[in-house]
């Protein structure tokens, strides 16, 4: 069900959670269903929040000139936790797959471009799995934000091909980062 956690692992926390006692069950599913019912998209960069802007857009010791561009949630609090990038982010809500009926009308392309020109973000870094989908979609997105007078960047490449940067370990991430190149 939850992916990057093992099978056994996921065993392990299906017993522990079913051997609680009744009450911690019931408030166990209480806070999933109060959580799935408020949460929503921040309405500038679409990361999870309780209320309209997600407390990293909120943040004013950020850099507000850089976005990181990534295709998920996860990526956020992944990329986040490692502290070496202090911009905000956009979510894209996931890349180009024509095979799996995604198409670039159904991303946050549009929000993308509009927040550039409103906000005059100078960088934006694009940070999307290296994989066939995620490099379609950095080719897209250099040809749709040309002329908004951004400089694009895609993270170094040594991130493992195929690999999903919400899953990716600190180190490889702070690298990736370092050696960011222009596009
Ligand atoms: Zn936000």
């Amino acid at each position: 069900m939850f992916k990057g956690v093992g099978r056994k692992t996921a065993q392990r926390m299906a017993l522990e959670t079913i051997l609680l006692s009744p009450e911690r069950v019931n408030q166990f599913a209480a806070s999933l269903t109060h959580t799935r019912t408020h949460i929503r998209f921040c309405k500038a960069c679409f990361y999870l929040t309780w209320g309209d802007y997600c407390h990293i857009c909120k943040d004013t010791r950020r850099q507000r000139s850089v976005i990181c561009v990534v295709s998920e949630p996860k990526d956020v609090l992944n990329i986040d936790q490692t502290g070496h990038f202090d911009g905000l982010f956009h979510v894209l809500g996931g890349v180009i797959s024509p095979l799996d009926g995604i198409y670039p009308e159904m991303l946050r392309f549009k929000e993308l471009r509009d927040r550039i020109v409103a906000t005059g973000v100078r960088d934006v870094i694009l940070a999307l799995n290296p994989t066939v989908e995620g490099d379609t979609t950095v080719l897209y997105l250099k040809e749709y934000l040309s002329g908004v007078g951004v400089s694009l960047y895609q993270l170094a490449q040594g991130i493992p091909i195929g690999a999903d940067l919400g899953y990716l370990d600190e180190v490889t991430i702070d690298k990736a980062f370092e050696g960011k190149r222009l596009l």
